[in-house]
């Protein structure tokens, strides 16, 4: 399933974070979209994990293309460093390199890999799926228009999404907690009509553009991990190991969530009334999240260094944690 690279293109962008150097990276990269929950911090903290034991630095990114909430980054990462969790170098943001993601798409788009889609959400739910697609794959609606169509179409709508055209259907990952794991590529969007980088385009060429070798993130990311693989492979960039860790579900079973209750750092200061600091708050957050994954005892007091002493990937959880506990 290997897909001949493109022709080399120019050296990714250098980032706006850290030189690149052999040492490889590891990255968090929150979107600044509200407060980070004991999930999130506990994917954070995993990754924070995989990068300090492996002997990579450690980045962080926050994806402000699109979901920003006014004050969301600077708690994101006060909360952060409330855990005691430290990065290298300055935070690097989407919105600042937008020419990374303009000049990997103008080179997919020379290799004749790109083309202008149309097609509202509604109309991409209606339409047939295409035979052999995998569920949930773009039809292909708008992949062979004539000129002519696209004249038509552009009258209509003036502001096309672009899309990759994809030579694969399914592409194989590794993943350090999952193994092998095969699935969908379709023609995925790179750019969206509104002119916002998308995400899946955004995140690979930052993440080489960045030194990036180890991507740490929660497992509802998986399933996008082959078409970022593919699409990496396609612009000659490394894919990164990945580790895909287990989500902090609420007591419903879904994703923990805002509305599961006090499940940020300042929600749980407020419910614990006046007695709680902020210390003591990022304290029983750390202590509760290293219980969930098995790095210390209840009661135990509990410091990032002790828990990067303690970690090992093979002894990690499998099982998605459950907040508050049953
Ligand atoms: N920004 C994404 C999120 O907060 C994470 C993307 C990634 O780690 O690749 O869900």
């Amino acid at each position: 399933m290997t897909e001949p690279a493109l022709p080399a293109g120019p050296a990714p962008a250098p980032s706006s974070g850290p030189h690149r150097d052999d040492e490889g990276a590891g990255r968090f990269a929150p979107s600044p979209s509200g407060d980070l929950h004991l999930g999130n911090l506990r994917t954070a903290l995993l990754a924070w994990l995989f990068a300090r034991t492996t002997g990579r630095r450690f980045l962080l990114r926050v994806e402000d293309l699109d979901r920003v909430r006014p004050g969301a980054e600077d708690r994101q990462l006060a909360d952060l460093r409330s855990l005691g969790l430290d990065w290298d170098g300055p935070v690097s943001r989407q919105s600042q390199r937008r020419a990374g993601y303009d000049e990997a798409i103008d080179r997919l788009d020379a290799a004749g890999l790109v083309y202008e889609c149309f097609c509202t959400r509604k109309e991409i739910l209606r339409a047939p799926s295409a035979p052999h697609a995998p569920d949930g794959a773009y039809p292909g609606t708008c992949r062979d228009l004539t000129a002519a169509e696209r004249t038509e179409r552009r009258a209509v709508r003036s502001d096309p999404a672009l899309r990759l055209r994809a030579g694969a259907a399914g592409f194989t990952v590794t993943d350090v907690l999952h193994g092998e794991y095969t699935g969908m590529v379709d023609d995925l969007v790179l750019r969206r009509g509104d002119g916002t980088p998308a995400y899946n385009l955004a995140v690979v060429v930052d993440d080489a553009a960045q030194g990036i070798d180890q991507v740490v993130r929660g497992d509802d990311l998986l399933s996008s991990a082959p078409r970022q693989a593919y699409l990496a492979t396609l612009l000659g960039l490394p894919v990164p190991e990945y580790a895909h860790v287990p989500l902090a579900l609420g007591p419903q079973g879904k994703r923990l969530a805002k509305r599961d209750g006090a499940v940020t750092l300042a929600d749980l200061a407020d419910a614990s009334g006046t007695a709680a600091t902020p210390e003591a708050t990022a304290a029983w957050a750390l202590s509760t999240i290293a219980v969930s994954l098995r790095l210390a005892e209840p009661g135990e007091p509990v410091a990032v260094e002790m828990l990067r002493d303690r970690f090992s990937p093979a002894a990690l959880p499998l099982e998605p944690w459950v907040y508050p506990p049953a």
